[in-house]
């Protein structure tokens, strides 16, 4: 197999030819078809988390088909299309693991970050972790609902079902995703961007916002919620400050910059500001059940593989719309 391989942070990937890997018990092998390109996958190469302390292949939105099974895996077969996410294992003792908060699990193993990602022409999973995911949809566009998708569905549900206006900070590739979502469910959405970046603006009304501005705009009526997907602190206050009293803020990155100092104005009367993170298994039955029936479309720039550091420096400097796909 071959593989674009971090070894150690801040460097860029390499491109390297492994052995094929046999799968352990439990786990699958699945032939890549497709792996999206996220903002965390950025975070782990430039070393804003802590480097895992080994190489790792980072990608954790794979699309592709199980060619080889794990002794005692069962209810999948050799031939199958699977999602695999973030999420790639869980210890299923913790009180975490125990209360129906697996996201929070004390001993996680992460995708791409802390067992092999999806940067890779093959990737070798824990069973348990694979979503199926039938055959309708191009491999290239079901990508970035793995995590973008996954994501944004667990902040929208954290935003409340009862918020309905509802602004998204930074539209990318979760945003994109979740926009669409919400307003099939009636929402009026409010996609903020960077100050003047008005082809991102036209881009989320072109989704179907109601209203599309610079993160330093206020939004023309208070908004119940509001949803940062952009790495940037400096959005926490003034998200707080377009939401109503009582509305709540999540933060949907694993990353973000220093928070700035701001006046208790901001939060009192009862506005509420939560954070998300990764991802349960049962949030990805319920968005890939969902996700078909709202014909969600998703807007991808395809890269090849081994151009896995441009797509990289491309999403750093915002450089397309929607999502980054690398295909091997
Ligand atoms: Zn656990
Ligand atoms: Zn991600």
């Amino acid at each position: 197999m071959h593989a674009m391989r971090l070894d150690a942070p801040h460097a860029a990937l390499q491109w390297v030819e492994l052995p094929d890997r046999q799968p352990g018990p439990g786990e699958i092998r699945v032939r890549v078809g497709a792996c999206g390109v996220c903002r965390t996958d950025l975070h782990v190469v430039d070393g804003d988390l802590p480097f895992p302390g080994h190489p790792v292949i980072p990608g954790h939105e794979i699309v592709g088909r199980i060619d080889a099974l794990g002794e005692g895996v069962q209810g999948l077969h050799p031939g199958q299309r699977v999602g695999i996410p973030w999420l790639g294992h869980t210890c299923g003792t913790c009180r975490y693991c125990h209360s129906g908060h697996e996201n929070l699990c004390d001993h996680p193993l992460f995708t791409g970050y802390t067992r092999d990602g999806g940067y890779a022409t093959a990737a070798i999973a824990d069973a348990r972790y694979a979503f199926p995911l039938g055959e309708d949809g191009d491999d290239v566009d079901l990508a970035p609902l793995l995590c973008a998708g996954l994501i944004g569905w667990r902040s929208l549900v954290m935003a409340g079902e009862d918020a309905r206006t509802l602004g998204l900070y930074g539209f990318g590739a979760a945003a994109h995703i979740i926009a669409q979502v919400a307003i099939w469910q009636g929402r009026r959405v409010y996609g903020f961007t960077r100050p003047g970046d008005s082809k991102t603006q036209d881009f989320a009304r072109g989704l179907g916002a109601v209203w599309a501005g610079g993160s330093d705009e206020q939004p023309p009526e208070p908004l119940d919620a509001a949803i940062i997907f952009a790495p940037v602190g400096a959005l926490v206050p003034a998200a707080l400050r377009a939401v109503r009293k009582g509305g709540r803020v999540v933060c949907a990155g694993i990353h973000m910059s220093e928070i700035p100092a701001f006046s208790y104005d901001l939060l009192w009367e009862e506005r509420q500001l939560v954070s998300v993170a990764n991802l349960t298994r049962q949030d990805g039955l319920d968005f890939l059940s969902l996700a078909p029936r709202i014909g969600i479309r998703t807007s991808t720039t395809r890269y090849p593989l081994r151009e896995a550091n441009r797509a990289l420096a491309d999403l750093r400097a915002g450089r397309f719309e929607g999502a980054a796909v690398l295909v091997p």
